[in-house]
């Protein structure tokens, strides 16, 4: 696997590639990888001949300081495990190779109701940040396919908008959400969850389930605030529980048989925040 930490030996690298009628599918992470990431990988693998994943924990998304210090770095394990699944390129940037004049967060990209709703809500200027990432690893990396996952279901929504703005060209691949055995999402933050924490995490899935199954049986508003209490009697701490139109991210108060619906989670158990979902 090559390994690059300069953006100009990376973009030499690729041009080259594409020169060589090669195709390069990207799968953007910010590290402490799992399967959910391997996931990613595999399929970029699937219809491109060069895969780069690029691990960079992107300061200019996270709001919160201590979130930012506390995010797992396994940097040894993830090199590890990006050769195992047959990654050809790490890309591994420092904070200066990303934003060589500072982070100057502008809050300058047009969002729409993207930025004003759940995460967008609760993590202010979190999606500015993702904006600013996406747009400088795309301008270095210049794939064809790039490679996200459902579970940030409104990520997916910001990059497209990104995309279609700004990189006609790319096409995004969306992945389904890769679970561990009792349904908890795999995720870089679960490593932080101690073992009582982690044995209650599964209730996030469970919540998500029950919103499903209990479609066409009772009113959303009911469902949702048994889920928030059974959450909270457990020692979670749920933010939001939402519905939202699957295509549009229209957030919708009801059930309806009109629209392909979401139900997103937003928690905390202790001090880490969980985000999940699914598709109704
Ligand atoms: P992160 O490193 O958390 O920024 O995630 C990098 C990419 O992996 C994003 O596109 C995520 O949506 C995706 N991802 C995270 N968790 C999972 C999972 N459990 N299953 C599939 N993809 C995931």
């Amino acid at each position: 696997m090559f390994i690059f930490k300069r953006s100009e030996d990376l973009s030499v690298f690729i041009k080259e590639q594409r020169n060589n009628n090669l195709s390069i599918g990207f799968v953007p992470t910010m590290g402490a990888l799992h399967k959910g990431h391997c996931s990613l990988i595999e399929l970029a693998l699937q219809s491109n001949d060069i895969v780069v994943c690029s691990i960079f924990v992107n300061p200019a998304q996270f709001d919160n300081e201590q979130d930012l210090d506390n995010y797992p770095r396994t940097i040894d394990y993830d090199i590890e495990v990006l050769a195992s699944c047959n990654c050809q390129v790490l890309f591994l940037p420092s904070v200066d190779e990303i934003y060589p004049h500072g982070i100057n967060k502008t809050n300058d990209y047009k969002l729409g109701n993207l930025d004003k709703v759940l995460e967008g809500l609760y993590r202010p200027g979190h999606f500015q940040g993702v904006a600013m990432v996406i747009e400088r690893l795309l301008n270095i990396i210049n794939p064809k396919e790039l490679f996200l996952g459902q579970k940030d279901y409104q990520q997916c929504f910001v990059i497209k908008k990104i995309i279609e703005q700004s990189y006609p060209d790319v096409s995004v691949e969306i992945a389904p959400t890769l679970r561990e055995e009792d349904g908890l999402a795999f995720s870089s933050r679960n490593a932080r969850l101690t073992d009582p924490q982690r044995a209650v995490a599964s209730l996030i899935y469970q919540c998500l389930i029950s919103v499903q199954a209990q479609k066409d049986t009772k009113d959303f508003s009911i469902v949702r605030n048994e889920c928030m209490d059974i959450m909270l009697k457990k020692g979670l701490k749920p933010e939001y529980i939402e519905l939202a139109d699957a295509d549009t991210f229209t957030l919708m108060d009801k059930y309806s048989n009109e629209n392909r619906q979401i139900v997103l989670i937003a928690c905390w158990i202790g001090n880490v925040r969980l985000i999940d979902n699914l598709v109704l």
